[in-house]
């Protein structure tokens, strides 16, 4: 761990290049299906394996999602862009070279606000968005034709990715994770991706540098691969901060390279060094005329664009008065959103369908993830309906909240609606003075060492006074109201 003196001294510099594979349905520049787990090489023809003579056409699917992940991130989107081919030899780019955007990219100059846990906002300027095609894959193990040699599966050879460049802004870590937690929200509402690092429908790599604090240059930045989850790419540029302080600080430079990160010793390792770092001798695409996108294309993608989160989030601040946390969370997703909403409007008490989603719904949805069980709030055993009548039982004072953590369990188990499981197993709140009154008297008779501390002054045992009581209860009376009838009870001794 770094020390405090060194952690002031320097600062850390990040930007961010996400790649983000479209879910269109064909790939980007032939009808073959863009389609993953399919047998390896079946979706594939001459476009796509790089045959000679095989010309490539766009895809107006791709291009309608590339706006989309545009406008929702704040781009100015480009009337007209071209095509250029990255040149480099891989054994999984049959056409040795990559189809990309260089020096006119589709679309400029976005941001991204990302909410960070303590409430406030960071602003990530991009730079730029570009399209690109995606290499094929290899396969190294177990890919069923030989254990000794690697193969090459083309099917994602010619899927649409975009490639969302971000300014140097973020910082820290944290806001790293932030952004690309807040971009992929993004991206996941404007139905572009589904955005799964670990399935590779989003992929980052992260530049890296140190200055000392207050300097204006940047430092020598060094560009960090293969971080498979947000967290991780938190930790490599953890690990990376720390490397480059300490180098900086023993008097070496730090160099420009490529570095892997190995989750599995969390470090980051050199790969290559700028010196031997591609030339890829871009030039326009000779096959491609440049791509023509019109203000009524863009106005009319405009249109179709759901409530982002950043204006969801707005909006479930004002109308349900919960926190501007409780509204980022509530809207990574359109699912838990429309769950939220759901609940919020069928209790009329958006503070409470807030708790209840956050801690209860969340804490049980993440032991399924960990049982490998379905996870989308739809297939959840309850609806919005019943948690929303599970609120009102509480606010209408049926059940104590106590109560309504077991009725909670006991519906999450059965399916079953709260006031039936409230009727059946008679866990109505006791508000009947009588039952409370003679529960306070037994308490009070039972404890005169604690009415002697209480009458001398200590009022703040009061606490300890009702607690006996809600066990007498059986935990189902109405804590205000024990509360209420114990004290004036004391008081009268
Ligand atoms: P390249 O084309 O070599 O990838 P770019 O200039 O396009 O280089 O920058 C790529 C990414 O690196 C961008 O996200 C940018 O914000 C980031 N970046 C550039 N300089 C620095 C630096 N000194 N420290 C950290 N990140 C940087
Ligand atoms: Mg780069
Ligand atoms: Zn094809």
């Amino acid at each position: 761990m770094l020390e405090e003196t060194l952690r002031e001294k320097y600062e850390l510099v990040i930007g961010l290049e996400v790649h983000c594979q479209m879910k269109t349905r064909t790939k980007l520049f032939c009808s073959c299906p863009n389609n993953f787990g399919d047998a390896p090489n079946t979706n594939v023809c001459p476009v796509c394996l790089g045959l000679p003579g095989a010309l490539p056409v766009i895809s107006r699917e791709a291009v309608t999602l590339a706006v989309r992940a545009a406008l929702a991130t704040n781009c100015t989107v480009h009337e007209t862009s071209v095509f250029a081919r990255k040149n480099y030899f891989y054994p999984d780019l049959p056409k040795g070279y990559q189809i990309s955007q260089y020096d006119r990219p589709y679309a400029t100059d976005g941001y991204v606000d990302a909410l960070q846990s303590d409430g406030t906002t960071k602003r990530v300027r991009l730079e730029r968005i570009h399209m690109e095609d995606d290499a094929g894959k290899l396969l190294h193990e177990g890919h069923g034709f030989a254990t000794d040699v690697s193969g090459v599966d083309l099917n994602r050879s010619g899927s649409p990715l975009i490639e969302i460049v971000s300014r140097p802004d973020m910082r820290s870590a944290q806001e790293a994770h932030a952004y690309l937690t807040a971009l992929k929200a993004l991206l996941v509402y404007a139905d572009v991706s589904e955005c799964n690092m670990e399935e590779g429908s989003l992929r980052c790599d992260a530049n890296v540098s140190v200055r000392l604090r207050g300097a204006e240059k940047f430092g020598t930045r060094a560009e960090i691969k293969n971080v498979n989850s947000f967290r991780n790419v938190a930790r490599a540029i953890e690990y990376e901060y720390e490397r480059q302080v300490g180098l900086v600080e023993a008097g070496h430079k730090v160099v420009q390279e490529t570095r892997l990160y190995r989750a599995d010793k969390d470090e980051t390792a050199s790969m290559r060094s700028k010196e031997d770092a591609h030339d890829y001798r871009y030039f326009p695409e000779p096959d491609l005329p440049p791509l023509v996108i019109s203000s009524a294309w863009v106005e009319e993608v405009r249109s179709s664009l759901p409530e982002l989160p950043p204006a969801k989030r707005a909006r479930f601040v004002a109308d349900y008065g919960i926190p501007a946390y409780d509204a980022e969370v509530l809207t990574l997703t359109r699912e838990v959103a429309d769950f939220f909403e759901a609940v919020a409007k069928g209790c009329g008490n958006g503070k409470a369908a807030s708790n209840w989603i956050m801690t209860e719904v969340m804490r049980e949805m993440k032991g399924r993830a960990r049982g490998d069980e379905d996870v989308s709030y739809a297939s959840l055993p309850i609806t919005p309906a019943a948690l929303a009548e599970l609120i009102r039982l509480i606010d209408d004072g049926t059940i104590n909240g106590k109560t309504a953590k077991d009725v909670f369990a006991r519906m999450w188990a059965s399916g079953e609606s709260p006031k039936a499981i409230v009727e059946r197993e008679g866990l109505s709140q006791v508000s009947d003075t009588g039952a409370i009154d003679a529960a306070i008297r037994e308490v009070i008779e039972a404890s005169p060492e604690q009415v002697a501390t209480y009458k001398k002054g200590r009022t703040n045992t009061i606490g300890w006074f009702v607690g006996q009581v809600m066990k007498k209860t059986g935990g189902r009376a109405n804590p205000k109201m024990v509360n209420d009838l114990m004290k004036a009870a004391l008081d009268a001794l």
